[in-house]
């Protein structure tokens, strides 16, 4: 299979599984839900601020600090189940180490063992012990898909083993629609947040004040 696939393409081809497959659209939990989680604990912050990588945002999301309360990880992990029940899941793989913690949690909730892969000389690797059997339906989960790309590694990990991977899902979307994988994939919540140069940033231009996130809370 292609892992170029033509973003626009892709975003049609999902639109049109979810028809097919109500169960995958179905869900009581939506994404303002679980954007409430994260901004009660300060995962996500909506202002003005200076990235680690020097550009500006109106926004900050960092689901690690929403996953460090294992409430709110918990209920993470049962709204990704909840969407993603009808795939008949075996087996949860992360990859190490963002998609550990929410991993477990989506494995807790589907009642199937959650294991991770991990860097070794720069390769995802099963590691540990960890294997996957022959045919097994297997759930790709990670924390943030941004580009796609270690989703799409570790996707190939678990097909290398001989597995089948039946989907893949995050809690944060931000692709926009362009992570271009070629299994069903499921996110909590879309989000883009954009980003600017601080000498063509809107938010300087209005000569508001910018924060490096956590510095105000
Ligand atoms: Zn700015």
């Amino acid at each position: 299979m292609t892992t170029a696939m033509e973003p626009r393409f892709e975003a049609r081809v999902q639109k049109v599984y979810y028809r097919a497959h109500p169960h995958l659209a179905m869900s009581s939990v939506t994404a303002d839900d679980i954007l409430d989680r994260f901004r009660r604990v300060g995962a996500f912050l909506e202002g003005h601020f200076r990235l680690t990588s020097g550009l500006h945002s109106p926004g900050y999301l960092q689901s690690a600090l929403v996953l460090q309360h294992p409430v709110e990880a918990e209920a993470c992990g049962r709204a990704i189940a909840e969407r993603v029940r009808g795939l008949d899941v075996q087996a949860v793989l992360s990859p190490a180490l963002g998609g550990i913690v929410i991993g477990q949690e989506v494995g807790r909730a589907l009642g199937v063992r959650a294991i991770f892969a991990e860097r070794q000389d720069g390769k995802l690797t099963l590691r540990r012990g960890f294997t996957l059997i022959a045919g097994e339906r297997v759930l790709v989960v990670e924390d943030v898909v941004t580009t796609g790309g270690s989703t799409r590694e570790t996707i190939e990990v678990a097909r290398a083993a001989g597995a089948r991977v039946v989907g893949a899902a995050s809690l944060i979307d931000r692709s926009g629609g362009n992570q271009g994988l070629d299994v069903p994939y499921e996110a909590l919540v879309p989000i883009s947040l954009p980003t600017y140069q601080p000498d063509a940033c809107p938010l300087c231009a209005q000569g508001l004040a910018v924060v490096k996130p956590g510095s105000r809370l």
